[in-house]
């Protein structure tokens, strides 16, 4: 995945995407590129308005539909207590990511 794919995921995201409990969108400074692996990306979303934090996955898959030409699925999982998570992960992106859904 290219710097110029992680930017416009960035966008779309910002776009489309609004916060699970005030429902209000995200701002710049609340996201945080966390990693990029093959065709998938993760982010840390944090609400400025109500401190609400989600890690966010998205996949890109080559297709016809759009006018960027790919398809983006987005994952979203609520995070009760990042800290934890990150505390605990060990930088192993492969086997986070070798669980399909
Ligand atoms: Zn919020």
């Amino acid at each position: 995945m290219t710097f110029e794919e992680i930017k416009d995921i960035v966008r779309r995201l910002l776009k489309d995407l609004k916060c699970a409990h005030c429902n209000r969108r995200y701002e710049n400074e609340g996201i945080r590129f966390l990693a990029a692996y093959c065709c998938e990306a993760v982010f840390h979303f944090f609400c400025v308005h109500c401190a609400y934090q989600v890690i966010v996955q998205v996949q890109m898959i080559d297709g016809e539909e759009g006018e960027e030409g790919k398809t983006m699925t987005i994952t979203q999982n609520d995070v009760l207590d990042i800290h934890n998570f990150l505390n605990q992960f060990n930088g192993d992106f492969e086997k986070l990511f070798s669980h399909k859904t």
